[in-house]
Formats: structure tokens, C-alpha cells, sequence
């Protein structure tokens, strides 16, 4: 496992610095498990929802989108498993009290465990390791025992009793479930016949035990989900195609191959048929970054068996009656964002000086362009390029920027990513040259080199660069 600590905190660094990604309440010391985007994250984090989107409901004729509400029926997560289920194996450490992963420490001492083992299993291989496992944060091996931990988030919306323990309400742990709750609804409103995907983008919460790795462990999440409704002896079938197009997505965002892999999961759930995780090559290692599951018929039909609402489908051509099977896409944006950093993230030599510069493909990147007057001092210089911000700024996010010299400015869009900046200058203003009035000059990230564009073609002509 490739692990590059020094690029992490260089990318956590510049993620601060250049206002990307700030810690959580970070004014009062930080809330543990919460970030907060910025200026520049928030433009990243929405084209990274908005290229997902773009694939898995635009470009897809039988996969329509939904927006359902974080609070649900607290009868959502008994028949989704939550209640009981949803937990990770905890341990304390007896030296400092710090509350661990069982599963994540075993795995860094060369064994396995995951969270569909039985907690017996689980303390059986954590005491075999007992003189390995040391605490992350103490470097003690005093542990207590393994204990499950719930990771629902519980509320107390709608309850005024003052002990809102006993009945609780529940901040979804995953956005899927608002997607089986509405199968119904969709499949009755819309023109959509099985097989059909319903997708969603949304908030999660999860009670992680320790939330680690920056915005790749949160303990609120923004999840981009697909279930796709099949009909049961198409589900491998439909399952292999989503593999394949989940990877292929990866590629056509501009990662490299070589960064991404398959993990198939050694404990399956028992309703589950398969699961494939898609993991990258983070800086701490290849992690997971999306989910790809064959899930049976259990989601609708435990939301049958405690609705009470029949959820089966009727096929019109055959007219069969089933209830659908689901293949499931899921992928966290936080972590996406964090893989997207990564990935893009570079440092060069360009014209004899060293820059950081953020690869971003066009679609990702936070500015599309930056709009310079040559001199800040020159009110013809500023005028002319305050209309040309406006004229680009009706059309693609852009920036403008009158602060220090050019090569200042190119070096603060480079580290932003910013693909192309343009100049207005003297010639612009056909002081020098005639023939290049009301030209511009573009200067392009990756290789520096510029071009005199008509300030009419430009429009076009940073569309299509
Ligand atoms: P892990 O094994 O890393 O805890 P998981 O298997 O619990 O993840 P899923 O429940 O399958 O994850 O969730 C689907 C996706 O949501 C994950 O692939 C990941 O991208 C994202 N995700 C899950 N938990 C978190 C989290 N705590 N913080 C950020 N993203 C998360």
C-alpha cells in the first residue's frame, strides 16, 4: 500500500489556505467529524455533484432523480436493519479512554475483521492480537473489550417529553432508504417501467467512532446514491453493467487507472448477491471510495412487511408480479472531493519557477477563468477587462483579479486549478498594435503557453480549449 503523508498535508494545507475545505466550528476549537467547504470547496463540491448527476440522470433515459427529506418514520431504520444492525465494533483504550475501530486496528496489524462479523468473532481475533494492537493515540495495549456501537444519530424532532431517548427520531445514515420509501410514489408519477434507477444527493449521518482522515470519515456525509429497480433474474446482469460503468465514470473525470481498485467484500450480508467496492489510492492508501451492491429483493420488502403497503410491481407486458431487486450505486462526495484533490494535485517548474497546480479537468474546476487587467493603476486597462469579467461571468464562473503582477496571478489561479486566465492589455486597447485591438491574450494552465483570442471568440473559444 502506497502511503504519501507529505502530499496529504500539503493538500489539507492548501485545502485551508486557498479556502476549499475549513474544520467544523473550527472558531471554537473544531467539532470533531464535520467540515465546512469554502469559497472555492463549495464550487468544486458542486460540480463533483453536478458531473454525477450529469451521468447518472441525464445521460441515463430510465434513471429519473428525488430529493427526500433527512427525517423519516423512525420505521425506516427498524425495517432498513438500522436500529439493530447499523454498528461498528468499538474499543476503549484503558490508558486514555480513546474509543477505536476494533475492526480498522486489527486490520492495520496484518489481520481481518469487519463489522458483519459477529462480535464473539471479532473479540476472538482482536485477543489473538492483543500483544500487536497498540492504541493510536497513547501507544498503550491496554483495551477493554470489543463492544458493538450504534452509528444511527438519534433527535428529538417532534418529541416534547424531555426524554426523547425512549422514542427517538433518526437523522438517516443513508440516503437510499428515502429512495425504497418512495419507489411507489415514483414508479406511480413518473413513466418509468422496471428496470428503472431512482438517484438522489444528500446529507447522511453516522455517529463514526473516530472520524479520521480529514473529509474522507465524517460524521456528516454528503452521499450520491442510484438504486436501480430490476426485475430479479436481470439483477447480475444489470449488476455487471453498473461495475462497468461505475469504473469507466472514474476514467472519463481524468483519473488515472492505475489509482483505482476493485475489492470485492469477504463477508457478504445475507440478503446481499454481490459487493464490489471501488477503492482509490488515497495519500493513506488505497480506501474505499464508492460502493457497488447487489442487494436482492430485501430493501422493499422489509419496507413492505413493516408499511404495511404493498411494494410489489406488476409487469405489463408479462404481467407478472414481483418485488423488484436492487442494484445499488453509492458514493460518498466528501470522499470523491478528497480523491479529486489527490489526483489532480501537482507540483512543476514552469518558466523557471516551481508552482502547485490543481489539474483540474474543466467540468471540476471551482473557476473556469480569471480575467486580469494588465495594471491596476490604468482606468482604460481596468474598464476594459471589468467588461469582459461581466460578459464571462453571465457564462462560466469566473474571477477577477487586479492584485500583483501577472506572474503572481497566474501562480494563485494555477494552485486553484483555474484553466485558463486572461489579460487585457495595452494592445487590447489598440494603443500599440491596431491589429490586435479588442484582442485578449489567454494564458493556459498546464502549459503556460498564450494565445491572442478576439475578445468576441472568446466565449467560444474558452468553451471548446
Ligand atoms: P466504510 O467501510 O469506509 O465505513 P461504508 O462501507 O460504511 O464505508 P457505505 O455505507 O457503503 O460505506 O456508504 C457508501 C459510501 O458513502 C461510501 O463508499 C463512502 O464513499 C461514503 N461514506 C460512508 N461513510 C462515510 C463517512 N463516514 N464519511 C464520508 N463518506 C462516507
Amino acid at each position: 500500500m502506497e502511503k504519501n503523508p507529505e502530499k496529504m498535508e500539503k493538500i489539507v494545507s492548501l485545502a485551508k489556505r486557498r479556502g476549499f475545505v475549513f474544520q467544523g466550528s473550527e472558531i471554537y476549537g473544531g467539532f470533531v467529524g464535520t467540515y465546512d467547504y469554502g469559497p472555492y470547496g463549495v464550487e468544486l463540491a458542486n460540480n463533483i455533484r453536478a458531473q454525477w448527476w450529469k451521468t447518472m440522470v441525464q445521460e441515463e433515459r430510465n434513471i429519473v432523480g428525488l430529493d427526500s427529506a433527512i427525517f423519516t418514520h423512525p420505521k425506516v431504520w427498524e425495517a432498513s436493519g438500522h436500529v439493530s444492525g447499523f454498528s461498528d465494533p468499538l474499543v476503549e483504550c484503558k490508558e486514555c479512554n480513546t474509543r477505536s475501530r476494533a475492526d480498522h486496528l486489527i486490520e492495520d496489524a496484518g489481520a481481518f475483521a469487519d463489522e458483519k462479523m459477529s462480535i464473539e468473532e471479532i473479540n476472538t481475533v482482536f485477543d489473538g492480537l492483543r500483544e500487536k494492537i497498540v492504541c493510536p493515540k497513547c501507544g498503550q495495549k491496554k483495551f477493554g473489550e470489543v463492544k458493538r456501537f450504534n452509528l444511527l444519530v438519534q433527535s428529538n424532532l417532534g418529541n416534547f417529553s424531555g426524554d426523547w431517548t425512549k422514542e427517538p427520531t433518526y437523522l438517516r445514515g443513508e440516503t437510499c432508504q428515502g429512495i425504497y420509501i418512495n419507489f411507489k410514489n415514483v414508479l406511480d408519477s413518473s413513466r418509468v417501467k422496471v428496470p428503472f434507477g431512482i438517484a438522489q444527493i444528500g446529507k447522511a449521518f453516522r455517529n463514526e467512532i473516530a472520524p479520521r482522515q480529514y473529509i474522507f470519515r465524517l460524521r456528516e456525509l454528503t452521499q450520491m446514491e442510484m438504486q436501480m429497480f430490476v426485475k430479479p433474474e436481470d439483477e447480475m446482469v444489470v449488476y455487471e453493467a453498473w461495475r462497468k460503468k461505475r469504473w469507466q465514470y472514474y476514467l472519463d473525470l481524468g483519473f488515472k487507472e492505475e489509482n483505482l481498485k476493485w475489492h470485492e467484500h469477504e463477508n457478504l450480508v445475507f440478503y446481499a448477491k454481490a459487493a464490489w467496492d471501488i477503492e482509490y489510492n488515497f495519500p493513506f492508501g488505497f480506501k474505499e471510495l464508492e460502493g457497488v451492491h447487489a442487494r436482492g429483493n430485501y430493501d422493499l420488502t422489509q419496507h413492505q412487511t413493516f408499511s404495511g403497503k404493498d411494494l410489489s410491481y406488476l409487469d405489463p407486458v408479462t404481467n407478472e408480479r414481483y418485488v423488484p431487486h436492487v442494484v445499488e450505486t453509492s458514493v460518498g462526495l466528501d470522499r470523491t472531493f478528497l480523491a479529486v484533490m489527490t489526483e489532480f494535485y501537482d507540483e512543476d517548474e514552469l518558466g523557471g519557477e516551481t508552482r502547485t497546480v490543481l489539474r483540474f479537468p474543466k467540468a471540476l474546476a471551482p473557476i473556469k477563468v480569471a480575467v486580469f487587467p494588465l495594471l491596476k493603476n490604468k482606468p482604460e486597462l481596468v474598464a476594459k477587462a471589468e467588461e469582459v469579467y461581466t460578459m464571462l461571468a453571465k457564462v462560466m464562473r469566473a474571477e477577477f483579479d487586479d492584485n500583483g503582477n501577472i506572474g503572481k496571478r497566474y501562480r494563485r489561479q494555477d494552485e486553484i486549478g483555474t484553466p485558463a486566465c486572461v489579460t487585457i492589455d495595452f494592445e487590447t486597447l489598440g494603443q500599440d498594435a491596431p491589429e490586435l485591438t479588442d484582442t485578449v491574450t489567454v494564458r493556459d494552465r498546464d502549459t503556460g503557453a498564450q494565445t491572442r483570442v478576439l475578445i468576441s471568440e472568446l466565449v467560444n473559444y474558452l468553451m471548446q480549449a
